[in-house]
């Protein structure tokens, strides 16, 4: 199915307080273009460096996601422009996005990446790290960054119990961090979902939802 219907499906079958991040990663402009004149206007990438050329070369009224694991001296290329950075797992990485934003003259939205999978592979902290950062002095120093909100990933598995069993740990993690809101800890957004289970994401009460091949296709990598 074309871009367009694959995304005016999903779009009318997601509740209105869901967002859809169409993940773009690997996928050329025109594509994403073909997203764009649908309507859509929210895009997610993983890699620094492909997001800053595709930033540069399209509409402006874009918003740019960054949903893949950020090394901390590449944060300086996309801090004039991103709008919202999906995979912080550690203290550092803040401080390094708070410094930069400040330099822009901006504040950027983050959401802490809680490690929901048993796998060894899939990055992000532990529900007590998260808690530690939003309680600490040091973080309510950043004062050019927000912390908005979780983002997790399911285990990569067939087994449909298991999935759901951890993005509900996601949202009851949420649901025990809420109450620790702080000037720049505003939690809002669960990011979780992705083509293959945003259904049952959206059942555990995912906020957002950042879906790739469902809309553009299977990804075909070059590398
Ligand atoms: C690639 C990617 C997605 C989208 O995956 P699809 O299965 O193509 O929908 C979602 N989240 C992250 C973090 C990704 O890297």
């Amino acid at each position: 199915m074309p871009i367009k219907e694959n995304l005016n499906h999903i779009q009318s079958s997601i509740p209105k307080h869901v967002t859809l991040v169409a993940v773009s990663k690997t996928k050329p402009i025109t594509d994403i273009m073909e997203a764009y004149h649908a309507g859509q206007r929210i895009f997610g990438e993983n890699k620094i460096q492909e997001m800053v050329e595709k930033h540069e070369a399209m509409p402006k009224d874009i918003e740019w996601h960054m949903i893949g694991h950020v090394q901390k001296n590449k944060v300086k290329h996309m801090a004039s422009f991103v709008s919202l950075i999906h995979g912080v797992d550690h203290f550092k990485l803040l401080k390094e996005i708070n410094k930069q934003a400040k330099k822009q003259e901006r504040t950027i939205d983050c959401l802490l990446q809680i490690k929901i999978a048993n796998e060894a592979s899939k990055f992000g902290m532990t529900k007590i790290d998260a808690l530690e950062i939003i309680q600490s002095e040091a973080f309510s120093k950043l004062e050019n960054l927000r912390v908005t909100g979780l983002m997790g990933m399911a285990t990569f598995t067939d087994n449909e119990q298991q999935i759901e069993q951890e993005f509900r740990y996601l949202k009851n993690t949420f649901n025990e961090l809420e109450s620790f809101k702080t000037l720049n800890f505003n939690p809002k957004i669960i990011s979780m979902g992705m083509s293959g289970d945003y259904p049952l994401a959206i059942d555990c009460g995912s906020t957002m939802i950042r879906v790739g091949s469902s809309i553009f296709g299977e990804r075909h990598y070059s590398e």
